[in-house]
């Protein structure tokens, strides 16, 4: 059988390292960056290496025979979804949510508000978002929404040189970090500090961030009432107590400020941002001057012709992973965007069994009929080869206590491959 993957990332790995036990089964992991790993390489915070160690297994996954990979090929730009359709078995799509989702109002266009994806993508060197070149000579960074994605945001932003020491953070992004002029960070939730959706080992890396100290705008005695619930869940009760420990921290000049029961209303400002209003629950307003916005808010796919939407509007409609002919999907692909990267493994495995129960293997020769469109095309693909190669360079090119300097676009990558 021979299955084609678009996109690389965690679900795109788990469903090949699936399908890859079968020896009869040839898989081809079609990328449109020229590095694969998608969310864990781009998404995951530089500075928790631990949860990038998953890349160790997907570089087994690599290393199978019957594993191939061609990054720089973008589905639908470069070659269509129908082509690969055709002369494949089957196709996963495993795109992930790449597009930030919009807060719908007024002055969300303006230099300075940027979606998580796009500040994300910057942090972590994705050649798309390399050149955002985000406002850090403002005193104060406003983080909307109440998930791990804001706290990621917020935490690059506050840690200081040496707190970045051992990720892998470029050292064009460490010079322009370390040169920050921001000293206030406002995380802003809509809703109160029990509905927040962080979870607890991400928000306990807050007590111990050198130059900023946290401030938890809402009633020490109201939180207490919260803790007295008895049918508390548990990850709730871990947050608030920890929300209980920072009012006992010590107050530094820097601080990240927990905010609830505020939703956006407006950004103001003329083709920057300068202010940002928010309506609380009572109906009052209130201004913050600030020239960073981050809008942490949740992801959604990026609109393919003839894939159907769900209902929400954030992934393709799928009925357990098939949409439609021999397409199916996975991971953020085909859900909401939440959960931990090991989230999408089983969901990976789902989608396999079902290829593996419906699909009738009948297509030859795919991979020859990819590459000869890829001549055809002239489209310049990498191979896994190739990818071996950039990866090393990076590791050997990083800065003294990090681990890895990523080349942030394909003709840096290539230049170098072709002079070694
Ligand atoms: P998330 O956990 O779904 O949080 C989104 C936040 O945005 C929520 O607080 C939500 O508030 C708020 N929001 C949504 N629409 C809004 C609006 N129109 N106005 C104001 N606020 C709005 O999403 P995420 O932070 O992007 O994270 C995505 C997934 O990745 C999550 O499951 C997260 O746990 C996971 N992740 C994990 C880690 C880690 O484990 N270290 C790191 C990063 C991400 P409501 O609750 O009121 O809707």
């Amino acid at each position: 059988m021979n299955v084609a993957i678009i996109g690389s990332g965690p679900s795109a790995f788990y469903a090949a390292q699936s399908l890859s036990n079968h020896d009869d089964i040839n898989i081809d992991i079609l990328e449109k960056l020229f590095a694969p790993f998608g969310l864990v390489r781009y998404g995951v915070a530089p500075d928790h290496q631990k949860t990038k160690n998953i890349i160790k297994l997907f570089n087994r996954v690599l290393d199978k025979k019957n594993v191939n990979f061609f990054g720089n090929i973008f589905i639908t730009k470069d070659i269509s979804l129908d082509f690969i359709s055709d002369i494949y078995d089957a196709v996963i799509i495993a795109t992930g949510a790449s597009e930030d989702k919009k807060l719908g109002i007024r002055g969300e266009n303006l230099k300075g508000v940027y979606g998580s994806g796009e500040f994300v993508g910057w942090y972590n060197d994705n050649p798309i978002h390399k050149d955002l070149n985000p406002n850090l000579e403002t005193n104060t960074a406003v983080i909307i929404g109440n998930g791990n994605v804001a706290l990621d945001c917020a935490r690059v932003l506050a840690k200081q040189k040496e707190e970045l020491e051992g990720s892998d953070v470029s050292s064009k992004n460490l010079n322009l970090l370390s040169k920050s002029n921001i000293k206030r960070i406002h995380i802003i939730g809509r809703r109160g500090p029990k509905e927040s959706k962080f979870t607890i080992s991400e928000l306990r890396e807050f007590l111990g961030l050198r130059e900023f100290s946290v401030k938890v705008n809402f009633s020490r005695d109201k939180l207490k009432e919260l803790l007295k619930d008895e049918m508390i869940d548990t990850r709730v009760k871990k947050n608030l107590e920890l929300f209980d420990e920072f009012y006992n921290q010590s107050h530094k000049e820097k601080e990240i400020i927990f905010d609830f029961f505020k939703s956006p209303k407006e950004f103001i400002g003329e083709n920057n941002v300068l202010e940002i209003k928010l309506t609380k629950s009572n109906h009052e307003e209130q201004i913050i001057k600030s020239g960073l916005v981050i809008k942490a808010i949740g992801y959604k796919v990026s609109k393919i012709d003839g894939l159907e939407m769900d209902k929400t509007n954030n992934f393709y409609l799928s009925k357990e992973g098939h949409i439609t002919r021999n397409i199916y999907a996975t991971g953020w692909a085909a859900d909401n965007s939440i959960g931990v990267i090991g989230t999408n493994k089983g969901r990976a495995i789902n989608t396999v069994k079902k290829i593996l129960s419906e699909v009738k293997p009948v297509k030859l020769n795919s991979t020859q009929k990819l590459k000869e469109n890829f001549r055809e095309k002239k489209i310049n693909f990498i191979s896994k080869d190739m990818w071996k190669s950039i990866d090393k360079f990076e590791e050997e090119n990083a800065m003294p206590e990090f681990v890895r300097e990523k080349f942030t676009s394909i003709d840096s990558a290539l230049k170098i491959l072709n002079n070694n």
